[in-house]
């Protein structure tokens, strides 16, 4: 089936095969069809699948039909951060170049003024974080009773950061007629009853995790002493062809000693975590698509969204303690035709979330040398390198990110696993583990209670809870409020 088959309007189908697409993913088609027709959709889909294209093209195609009134936005996009909601602002730029539609932006971080005159101009599409647009709309700036189609895309990552209530109270204020597409990874009872609530007869589409459908992943795993985890990756980090990888931390505090250790290791290493400014994650996460560094040391919630063409290599330093983590952050890898590796690096206390992971993705991940001893040689490449190493380290990663994406995509000479190693048993110190899963983290990097009410006075001023990583260049809009 092509976009052809789907009834998308010429234009927009000019708009896709200019983007280089030309097949539609499962979820596109799947979703496009019955959005075009009206219906309401509940997709349970990742990022990564597709989706945002899945509901950004039938969407143009039926706003292209009328036009937009002064504070009443015609259409309400609800993305819990910032970064995702500037993403889809860029899917409408991409898709959207042949027709007249106009789009505002709501987001923290973003002068309030500059949106509000968007508004007042009247907006086709409006792409909200549900706490920027609550604060808009109880100053009078939006009415929402001219919005009859609204998409609340990452549904389940909505309900981690406790925007659930807002959410509904913005459904309330929509015409009851409206069109609801409903996006999220998993369906946790909360999702399933605000989708019972507020959506009439949808219809359910539900496609393969990107992790368990990509074969473009390879996946393995390297049993280590969680005392020498550091050493382990290093060798990895140069035995590996790595042209650039993300490697990802279960703690703040993790990604900023990996990402100092690395770079006195000589590797060019970024890093991007919760407790970082807005500013310096674009920052550190445009090098990273420059090629200034090519690896990003990470922490979740960058996971979420990160949209970066050709990395070849994913390492999970820390085995997350939430298997849903675990696709979510090799999925930034294998992206859209690519083939990519992720490593997962697993000490003896991982036993129980690997397995965990294992039943979720329903295979075995390939385990490749571990080592319970570190032989000398990783000693020494813990130890600080000499200066004449520390140059060819630099150089190495450096050398590869100069490579032309052209080139790397021409590239497929990538390492194969070697076959599976029996496990080693390491003697390591239990390694201090959280409590519940996966709660430490969010808690700590989103600023918003789980589940609670937000006082709304003064939001503006706060940093937009759960902060991911932005990984697209930053839309022209996103400093003036609207565009398109
Ligand atoms: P999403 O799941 O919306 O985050 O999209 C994941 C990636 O797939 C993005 O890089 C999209 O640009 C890309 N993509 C979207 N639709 C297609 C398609 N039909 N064929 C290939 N790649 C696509």
């Amino acid at each position: 089936m092509s976009f052809a088959d789907l009834g998308l309007s010429d234009e927009l189908l000019r708009a896709v095969s200019e983007a280089g697409y030309s097949d539609p993913t499962p979820i596109q088609r799947q979703a496009i069809p019955p959005v075009l027709m009206g219906r309401d959709i509940i997709g349970i889909a990742q990022t990564g699948t597709g989706k945002t294209a899945g509901f950004v093209l039938p969407m143009i195609d039926i706003l292209s039909q009328g036009r937009s009134r002064a504070r009443m936005p015609r259409s309400l996009i609800l993305e819990p951060t910032r970064e995702l909601a500037a993403q889809v602002a860029e899917n409408f730029e991409k898709y959207g170049k042949h027709h007249k539609l106009s789009m505002a932006l709501l987001i923290g971080g973003v002068s309030m003024g500059d949106q509000v005159k968007a508004l007042q101009k009247g907006v086709d599409v409006l792409i909200a974080t549900p706490g920027r647009l609550m604060d808009l709309f109880d100053r009078g700036n939006i009415l929402l009773t001219g919005c009859n189609l609204l998409v609340i895309d990452e549904a389940d990552r909505m309900l981690d950061m406790g925007f659930i209530p807002d959410i509904e109270q913005i459904c309330t204020k929509l015409p009851a007629n409206r069109q609801t597409l409903l996006f999220s990874a998993t369906m946790p009872p909360p999702i399933k009853k605000l989708a019972d609530r507020f959506l009439t007869s949808p219809k359910t589409i539900e496609v393969a995790r990107p992790a368990t459908a990509a074969s473009s992943i390879e996946q393995r795993m390297m049993r280590v002493d969680s005392r020498k985890k550091k050493d382990a990756l290093v060798r990895l980090l140069r035995a590996e062809e790595v042209r650039n990888a993300i490697i990802f931390c279960n703690r703040k505090t993790t990604v900023r000693d990996l990402a100092t250790s690395l770079k006195r290791h000589g590797f060019a290493a970024g890093q991007i975590q919760g407790d970082m400014e807005q500013a310096d994650r674009i920052r550190e996460l445009d090098r990273f698509k420059n090629d200034e560094v090519s690896i990003l040391v990470a922490s979740d919630v960058a996971a979420r969204g990160l949209d970066i063409k050709g990395v070849s290599h994913v390492f999970n330093f820390d085995v997350p303690w939430h298997p849903d983590d675990y696709v979510h952050r090799i999925g930034r890898t294998g992206r859209a035709g690519r083939t990519g590796i992720a490593i997962t690096l697993v000490a003896r206390d991982d036993a129980e979330a690997i397995d965990n992971i294992q039943k979720l993705i329903g295979t075995k991940i390939a385990e490749i040398g571990g080592e319970a001893e570190s032989p000398p040689e990783a000693e020494a490449a813990t130890a600080e390198p000499k200066t004449g190493e520390r140059r060819r380290a630099a150089e190495r990663p450096a050398r590869r990110s100069r490579t032309k994406t052209s080139e790397r995509d021409a590239q497929s000479d990538e390492p194969k696993a070697t076959p599976k190693a029996p496990p080693q048993r390491d003697r390591e110190e239990p390694a201090a583990r959280a409590p519940s899963p996966r709660a430490p983290q969010e808690r700590a990097e989103n600023s918003r209670p789980a589940g609670g009410q937000p006082s709304r006075r003064g939001r503006d001023s706060q940093p937009e809870p759960a902060d991911e990583g932005w990984n697209g260049p930053v839309p022209s809009f996103l400093g003036q409020g609207f565009g398109g």
